[in-house]
């Protein structure tokens, strides 16, 4: 930490410490208070110059389940608090081995250990600590220093943060907003998976007990529930309601497919087929410009806003097919032949 010249944790903008114990940045166990250090206590690097005391306190945090050290004291800082106060043009004196030594010793670690795949990998390097050679391509991302500062583009195979967990306070904090663990993200997203399959699996039955045009309109609706559930999470936290609209989105749209295909077949003539069916693939085209608009909308707007959108746009769809005459359909409506058409 630099020099920060006689002011105090208030005029810093540091967030007060409380005696009561928080929930920890990486798993939410108790991190009750641990220790506290000056703020202008030096890395323990030879040859760093060593200030004198600052008289501002940064108390720091241990988490009882799984140990992280932290503090929350710059929580509330921003990319331009850190700039002025402790990543400004004096850093390298207290840290004389963060230009070289550090990321070639790292570059070289990853490269070793990398050895037989460099050739092929794509690398992000987050906190731009790393700057190895020999990838295909090694992109390096900071937003503390200007050069680096620039959102990188297209995916990477392999992603390396040094020296950034300890300074990550977004990606725990969409994490917190639903409590996820990294196993809680998995098994949530695998429900959208396991709707599918259920759906699949109990399409036949349902479709004997419900009449046909039923059938066809609960997709839709399904479709509309789950979105509903979905926007529910921002004002209730809870991971189950997150699996739950997932497994909605899997059940729904796999009934949908079923009906609708049924349908579909049934009452094209076989010589038709072919062109019917390549209007609806085309319809298809449609997906990236949903995406397109969540993109823009989440960007422009936040997450919780693009999940308001996505039920008007569900429930707008499911109004859509439920004024349309397939939902009066008691059954699958019998076979047409080519007879039926005049040829054309
Ligand atoms: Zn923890």
């Amino acid at each position: 930490m630099s020099a920060t010249h006689e002011m105090s944790a208030t005029q810093l903008g540091l967030r007060p410490a409380s005696a009561t114990a928080l929930s920890c940045k990486i798993c939410h166990g108790p991190a009750a208070l641990f220790g506290v250090v000056d703020m202008h206590r030096p890395c323990e690097i030879p040859n760093g110059v060593r200030p004198p005391l600052s008289g501002v306190p940064i108390y720091y945090r241990r988490c009882a389940t799984c140990g992280f050290l932290f503090t929350d004291a710059f929580d509330d800082w921003s990319i331009d608090q850190f700039k002025t106060h402790i990543y400004n043009d004096g850093y390298l004196a207290f840290d004389p081995d963060y230009a070289g030594k550090r990321p070639i010793s790292c570059a070289n670690m990853v490269a070793q250990f990398w050895a037989a795949h460099k050739s092929n990998t794509r690398v992000l390097d987050f906190g731009g600590v790393l700057r190895a050679s020999g990838f295909l391509d090694a992109v390096t991302y900071d937003p503390m220093v200007p050069e680096h500062a620039g959102r990188p583009d297209g995916k990477f195979d392999l992603v390396t943060c040094f020296e950034t967990l300890e300074h990550a306070v977004f990606v725990p904090y969409a994490v917190r907003h639903l409590a996820l663990s990294a196993t809680s993200v998995g098994t949530t997203l695998a429900m959208y998976g396991a709707g599918m399959v259920v759906g699949a699996l109990v399409a036949t039955r349902v479709m004997r007990r419900l009449a046909f045009g039923t059938v066809i309109g609960l997709g839709p609706v399904c479709g509309f529930v789950a979105a509903g559930v979905m926007a529910l999470t921002t004002v209730v936290a809870m991971p189950l309601l997150a699996g739950l609209s997932f497994f909605l989105l899997g059940v729904g749209p796999i009934l949908w497919v079923i009906s609708t295909t049924t349908l579909r077949q049934s009452v094209t003539p076989p010589r038709l087929l072919g062109r019917v069916s390549a209007i609806n693939i085309l319809s298809y085209g449609a997906r990236p410009l949903g995406s397109a608009i969540g993109a823009i909308v989440g960007g422009l707007y936040g997450a919780e806003t693009c999940l308001y959108l996505a039920v008007a746009i569900f429930g707008a769809q499911a109004m859509v097919i439920l004024l349309s005459p397939a939902v009066s359909l008691a059954r699958q409506p019998e076979m047409i032949g080519d007879e039926a058409v005049p040829a054309c």
